[in-house]
Formats: structure tokens, C-alpha cells, sequence
């Protein structure tokens, strides 16, 4: 006898549960996109690392203004006015060029006259520290930058490198295998014979795991047989994770268990309260994680979404790895599963309402691929009324 299915929370705390951050390791800053940072990170340096003009003008002493000055030098991006400025001066400047000591403000060079005397320019009463950007008024050295967990996009880089970090310390990726499982299964672009069909969860998985941040270091197919199992699982468990599809449900020709218990993985669940996705396996051999995801496409992919690439953002170290599910509500009434939970394929109409799918059977990759995300009804009696709010995960 198997234990009873899982509810989807108790299913992801046993996963989040066996996922214990991988190593760090250093890597230049503007090679870690997607990574996850290690440890906090403080600012080295003051941002802005020094008082700077926030247009093109002339930089003046606002005390002095209005009045007419003499334009006694510049003050160029990357090439500061070398000595103090003084009274009755004042120096043209660039956009992020250094504000010359003694000067206090900036004038913007659309509100200066330069008609009068050659080599002058005439000012209108500027406030003080108008136009000014602070040294440290964006952050100030020591001061907290990035926390620990995040995951690094296009503008935590910018921060970092700014702030004086050539390189981050991030947790390593986890290596995955993907075998997929099956004797109908083709390679894309192969003649299809009677019965067959291409085999698609290899590339779709393939590129969900990459993009949750994976290094997929072989994607591999087995025949329905003890031995096609017993070698590819067996070549597969010495990585971080072990990601297989089919051959997980009741089926005579389902072989992933059976296989997995013998090779020594530890099963510590099997099947989850939610449809698709129901035959959902998952246990860990040593530190190697195994999921056994169902064959069908849309199944795959909807327990991909909620349980492996949970399980691979908790490897890196993630703070927050649940799926992101937000609240939006139906645009339709919703009928509810007295027993299970259905994750639903829907579109988001632009009130951001959702739309079932018209198609939600488990092989229907193809309408999935025009939805936008999926919506969680919860199980009970009855329908959920048009309105109702509901859990929705976008899909990328
Ligand atoms: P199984 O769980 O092995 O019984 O497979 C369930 C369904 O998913 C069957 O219709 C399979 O043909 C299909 N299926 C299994 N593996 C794949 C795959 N890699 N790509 C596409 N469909 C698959
Ligand atoms: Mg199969």
C-alpha cells in the first residue's frame, strides 16, 4: 500500500525541505545574471563616489545669484576643473561631471544668457543644491546594497559594479539530468512511424530549468525496459538532481519507481492531490535529488512549474523560493474538484481577469502554449462565482 496523495503545500514543503544550498563560488560581476547572491553585499564605495552636476550648465554659488559671472573654466565628465571656484566665477559643466569646490548649485544651460560680454554668462537666481547630485546620496559606502538570496538581474549588476564589486559571490548551479522515458519517444525532426511522437518534455524541461538557473548537462531518453531504466537512472544519480518524465504512474510499462527504489533512492512522496500532475514522485539518493514527473506534456510542465523549479531556486539559496503565484480573479464561474486541486491553464484578458482555457486535458501542450499562466481551484463543492480571486502563476 502507498501512503495517500499529498496536498500541493505539503508536497513542496517535503521538497523545500530536502534542498540545501549548494557551494558558493566567485564570479565576475557582469557574468552573474540569474545567479543568486551569497551573502549580503555593502556598498565598497560611496554612490555617486563624488559630487557631481546633474545637467548640462554652468556650475555657480547660488548665494551669488542672480548676476552675471565669468566662465572661468570647465568641468568635464571624467575631467574635473582642477582648483576651487571662485567668486564671480563660474565654470561650464557636463552631465556626471565633478561640481568644482565652492560652487553649490548648477543652472541648466537653457536658462543662461550667453549674449552679453564675450566670455560671460548671465544667471538667474538659482536655488542652492539645485541640480546637485550628493557624493554617497544613492548609497554611501557600508551601507546594505543587495541581500542575501537574491537573484541578481540587469540592474542588481549595475549596482554591484558601481559600487565597487568586480566580482559576487553566488551559489553555484545545480547540474541536472533530464531523461525522459519512453518507447513511442522520437528525436525532433525524425520520420514519425506508427504510434510514435517526438519527444518535446525533454526540450520544454530542458529550457524551464536552464532559465530557473540549471546547468542541464544531459538530456537522454530510455526504452520501457528494466534496463534502459536501470542505466540511465544509474548514469544520471551522481548529479544535483535527477528530472525523469513518464513512467511514473500504474501502467505496466511504468518502471520509475521500481527502478528508483532499487538504485537506492529514498521515495519520500508519491502522488499530490492536484490535477494534472497527480503520479508526481519524488525522493533523494545522497544528496541527489530525483523527481518523477508524469508523461504528459501539460503535467510535466505544471509540475515543473511547481515543484522543481522551486527545488531549484531553494539549491541556490534562494530567500523566497516558492512559485509567485499573485491573486487575480475569474472571469468566468469555475466548477471545483471535491478532492483535488486543478491548476488550470487561463488567459488574462487586459482587466487582468482569468480565462480558462478551452482545452484542459493533460496532453493539450499546444492550447497551454497560447495561455498565459495557470490559476489554482482550490478543491471543494460546487463552482468558484465569476470575481472570485484566485492564486495565478504566469508562465514564461
Ligand atoms: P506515461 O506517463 O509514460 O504513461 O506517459 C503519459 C503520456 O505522456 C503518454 O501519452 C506519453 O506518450 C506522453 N509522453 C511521455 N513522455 C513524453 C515526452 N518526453 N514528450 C512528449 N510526450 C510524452
Ligand atoms: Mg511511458
Amino acid at each position: 500500500m502507498s501512503a495517500p496523495p499529498l496536498e500541493i503545500d505539503v508536497a513542496l514543503a517535503r521538497v523545500l525541505e530536502a534542498c540545501t544550498p549548494l557551494a558558493t563560488e566567485s564570479v565576475p560581476t557582469a557574468q552573474a545574471d540569474g545567479r543568486y547572491l551569497a551573502a549580503a553585499a555593502t556598498a565598497a564605495i560611496d554612490l555617486p563616489p563624488f559630487t557631481n552636476s546633474a545637467m548640462d550648465g554652468f556650475a555657480v554659488r547660488a548665494g551669488d545669484t542672480p548676476g552675471t559671472f565669468a566662465i572661468a573654466g570647465e568641468s568635464a565628465a571624467g575631467r574635473p576643473w582642477g582648483r576651487p571656484m571662485a567668486r564671480g566665477e563660474a565654470i561650464t559643466i557636463s552631465t556626471g561631471a565633478e561640481l568644482p569646490e565652492g560652487a553649490d548649485a548648477v543652472v541648466p544651460i537653457e536658462r543662461v544668457g550667453l549674449d552679453g560680454e564675450p566670455g560671460t554668462v548671465s544667471v538667474p537666481e538659482v536655488a542652492h543644491d539645485a541640480n546637485v547630485r550628493h557624493r554617497g546620496s544613492d548609497v554611501r559606502a557600508g551601507e546594505p546594497l543587495c541581500s542575501a538570496g537574491v537573484r541578481l538581474g540587469p540592474a542588481h549588476l549595475a549596482a554591484l559594479i558601481s559600487a565597487g564589486h568586480p566580482r559576487v559571490a553566488v551559489t553555484r548551479r545545480p547540474r541536472v539530468v533530464v531523461l525522459t522515458t519512453g518507447d513511442e519517444l522520437r528525436a525532433p525532426g525524425s520520420e514519425l512511424a506508427a504510434g510514435q511522437i517526438y519527444d518535446s518534455n525533454g526540450p520544454m524541461l530542458a529550457a524551464i530549468l536552464t532559465r530557473a538557473g540549471a546547468e542541464v548537462t544531459r538530456v537522454s531518453a530510455a526504452a520501457d525496459t528494466p534496463e534502459a531504466h536501470r542505466e540511465a537512472f544509474s548514469a544520471a544519480l551522481d548529479h544535483d538532481v535527477v528530472i525523469s518524465t513518464g513512467g511514473v504512474s500504474v501502467g505496466p510499462h511504468d518502471l520509475v519507481r521500481g527502478i528508483g527504489a532499487e538504485l537506492g533512492v529514498r521515495e519520500i512522496f508519491w502522488r499530490v492531490k492536484m490535477r494534472p500532475g497527480k503520479p508526481l514522485l519524488f525522493g533523494a539518493r545522497d544528496t541527489t535529488l530525483v523527481f518523477g514527473l508524469p508523461g504528459n506534456p501539460v503535467s510535466t510542465l505544471v509540475c515543473c512549474e511547481l515543484f522543481v523549479v522551486p527545488a531549484l531556486a531553494a539549491l541556490q539559496g534562494a530567500h523566497e523560493p516558492r512559485p509567485r503565484f499573485s491573486a487575480a480573479p475569474l472571469a468566468v464561474a469555475v466548477a471545483r474538484n471535491p478532492d483535488r486541486d486543478d491548476l488550470i491553464r487561463v488567459r488574462r484578458d487586459a482587466t487582468g481577469a482569468l480565462a480558462p482555457a478551452r482545452g484542459q486535458s493533460s496532453h493539450q501542450i499546444s492550447i497551454t502554449a497560447l495561455s498565459d499562466g495557470l490559476a489554482r481551484i482550490p478543491a471543494g463543492e460546487g463552482e468558484l462565482v465569476a470575481g472570485t480571486e484566485v492564486a495565478y502563476l504566469p508562465l514564461g
